[in-house]
């Protein structure tokens, strides 16, 4: 490709809302044979709502719900924001919180009204010992529909189980469509539970999952992807996605995610929009030629 050609099409993907950082990439994304997207945020709108809450014996649900919000208010996770706003619908006054902790990957701890509160994912309870399985049932169900199921813990006791989901962006399916009619395979990775991971992976027909990843896990994941098909573009949004931006072979930005992700990346999408990515994968094919 001519410099000229690659001035042109990065001119035409600026205004479709594809801005390229760094002009190679525009020569990599036609070799691309992977998508691999981060969901939270990025295959979803990143606003999850709180839909479920059950108490274990001897819990009052509004209880739990403000021990679990007072912790959460001070967490910037987008889990967090639901709860928050859940209790706050609910009318709660939260009790006053000290010694708040985030445990990357797992979960969020503090001192709520004097006693010990956690909250996150089930391997987060079983790493304090407290019998997930209790809720087995009701997590595999809300896994299913493609909800993500939490657990609070209150004074060293399993108190309750929630689940928080969060909305599919409109412009997903048709852009998993779109790169799948350019002969790509799609595949999701995400820090989210499996079961969780794995429903919203059927429901948009996406082709590998790989859940329940620690954030240095999603390097390790792309590096999977490259050793057994090749050019990978890897698309995220947070701050815990700029380890796998900088080992993908191309790293896409959701331009309404972190600075963080958008430094990380070679491609910005500016709308937020999947859509951009078949964009312009079409768009280096066209300029460079599709040598498949
Ligand atoms: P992701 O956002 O992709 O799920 P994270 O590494 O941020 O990845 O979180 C992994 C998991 O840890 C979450 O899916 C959730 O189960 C748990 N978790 C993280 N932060 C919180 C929080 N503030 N409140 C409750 N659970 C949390
Ligand atoms: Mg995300």
């Amino acid at each position: 490709a001519t410099p000229t050609s690659i001035m042109v099409g990065t001119g035409r993907a600026a205004e479709l809302g594809v801005l390229f950082r760094k002009g190679e990439a525009l020569q990599t994304l036609k070799d691309a044979r992977v998508v691999a997207v981060d969901k939270t945020g990025t295959l979803t709108e990143g606003r999850p709502v709180l839909t479920d809450l059950e108490v274990a014996d001897g819990f009052e649900r509004n209880t739990v719900l403000a021990h679990v919000a007072a912790v959460e208010a001070r967490s910037e996770h987008p889990i967090a924001r639901a709860i928050v706003s859940a209790a706050q619908k609910a009318g709660l006054d939260l009790p006053e919180l000290a010694q708040f902790e985030s445990v990357t990957g797992m979960g969020v701890r503090a001192v709520v009204g004097g006693v010990p509160v956690h909250v996150g994912a089930d391997r987060y309870m079983r790493e304090l010992g407290l019998p997930v399985e209790l809720f087995a049932d009701t997590a595999q169900r809300l896994g299913d529909e493609g909800k993500s199921p939490l657990y609070a813990a209150i004074d060293g006791q399993l108190a309750g189980i929630i689940a928080v989901s969060d909305p599919i962006k409109a412009s997903t399916p048709p852009a998993i469509a779109a790169l799948h009619e350019l002969g790509l395979k799609v595949a999701m990775i995400t820090g989210d539970n499996a079961r969780t991971a794995q429903a919203i992976a059927r429901r948009l027909g996406i082709d590998e999952v790989e859940a329940e990843v620690l954030p240095q896990g999603k390097v390790d994941a792309v590096r999977r992807l490259q050793a057994e098909h090749g050019t990978v573009a890897f698309v995220g949004d947070g701050i815990n996605d700029a380890p796998a931006l900088a080992q993908a072979d191309i790293g896409v930005a959701i331009g309404t995610g972190t600075d963080v992700a958008m430094e990380s990346a070679d491609v910005v999408l500016m709308s937020g929009s999947l859509l951009g990515i078949p964009t312009a994968i079409a768009l280096s094919q066209a300029t460079l030629g599709n040598i498949r």
